[in-house]
């Protein structure tokens, strides 16, 4: 069985955050070394392995690709290969949405699905939109600002019944929540590394159906161009088109090879324990959950959004937590001040969990 420790280091801030989590420290070992050629055997091997777990954690037999660049260049790219002008349909319910609404408008023509952040997708809206012709579908799984867990598998079987394509983002749920992109008929998803992986910050990874290869257009972008991926993906040793972050490439290998170790079950289980231990101390203080989900609706299972309660401001409850060396986090643009959001993403497990559940109780009752 997999052995957790204490992440929780002395000196150390405790990141109980949406991302970046706590590095595991066999991950930063493996970035501490001399400088590899990334057109080597070692750099090929590190790719490769990583991309196979990732396969796991997408739940596809599709290929993975790895960006250096932090998730937001895993979304450019997902929009950025089909071709400008593309007719596109973005779900909001939150910020990450928002992005990726406002990435495709870069991009091409968007119909912008709006519900209020945190509340469910309209996809009655959805499926009108692409009876009028839609050709690329947006959508974040796991909406970080919000906490919500957004349905996937059913956007995706309608999104499918109209031959568009089908692009998630996974940042905060491949790796920490099921994640099942074949079976939901997605075409292109999307991970970040400081998320659910416990890796650090700056990398992204894009799984890319063949029903996407199909597709992609003769006006792509440079940096983030698919297709060169592609193609320097297939060589062995397996490269990238350009030079890649080498340091961060070495530190996801082995973060992989933990997720690897514990098994993707075994992960999913203890991600929905701890965000179901955090759900049930937001019970028990007498707070309210935000937004307030009826049974039909999932909570996110990585990051437990909670609505501020009176009398108590961000800077008071955040800054005492801080204190006492652990890291949460507030609301983002309009929900600034209004909730506060606890990660429970990566490598945490009870212990990081009871300790920042005292912690908030704490400043809770201050
Ligand atoms: N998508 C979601 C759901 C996120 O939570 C985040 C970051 O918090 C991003 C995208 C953007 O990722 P990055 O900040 O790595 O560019």
């Amino acid at each position: 069985m997999h052995q957790y420790t204490l992440i929780f280091m002395e000196n150390e801030r405790l990141l109980m955050l949406p991302g970046p989590v706590p590095v595991p420290e066999r991950v930063r070992q493996a970035m501490m070394r001399q400088a590899i050629n990334h057109r080597g055997p070692e750099f090929g091997t590190a790719y490769a392995e990583s991309a196979a777990v990732l396969k796991e954690c997408f739940g596809t037999k599709n290929e993975v690709y790895i960006i250096s660049g932090s998730g937001t260049a895993g979304m450019e790219a997902a929009v950025a290969n089909f071709g400008r002008g593309k007719r596109i349909a973005s779900l909001v319910n939150g910020k990450f949405g928002e992005r990726l609404r406002d990435l495709g408008r870069r991009y091409g023509d968007v119909t912008a699905i709006e519900s209020t952040w945190g509340t469910p997708l309209d996809l009655d809206a959805l499926a009108a939109a692409l009876e009028g012709g839609v050709e690329m579908v947006t959508m974040v799984h796991n909406e970080t600002s919000a906490g919500i867990l957004n349905p996937a598998k059913d956007v995706g079987k309608l999104v499918r019944k109209h031959d568009a394509l089908f692009v998630m983002d996974g940042v905060t749920s491949v790796g920490g929540d099921e994640v099942l992109a074949d079976e939901w008929s997605v075409d292109i998803a999307i991970v970040g590394s400081q998320k659910c992986l416990a890796a650090p910050a700056g990398l992204a990874a894009v799984a890319v159906s063949d029903r996407a290869w199909e597709r992609i257009a003769e006006d792509r972008p440079y940096y983030l161009d698919l297709a060169a991926y592609r193609k320097n993906g297939k060589k062995t040793p397996m490269e990238t088109p350009y030079t890649p972050a080498v340091p961060l490439f070495l530190a996801l290998a082995e973060a992989m090879a933990i997720i690897r170790e514990e098994g993707m079950a075994a992960r999913i289980a203890r991600h929905r324990r701890m965000s179901a231990s955090v759900r049930a101390a937001v019970s028990a203080w007498g707070l309210s959950m935000f937004p307030q989900l009826d049974a039909a609706h999932a909570y996110s299972n990585t990051v437990t959004a909670v609505v501020m309660p009176e009398g108590v401001t961000d800077s008071a409850l955040r800054g005492t937590v801080k204190r006492m060396g652990i890291e949460i986090a507030g609301g983002q643009d309009h929900l600034k001040g209004k909730i506060f959001r606890i990660g429970s993403m990566g490598a945490v497990s009870a212990p990081e969990i009871l300790a920042t559940l005292a912690a908030v109780q704490h400043a809770l009752k201050k």
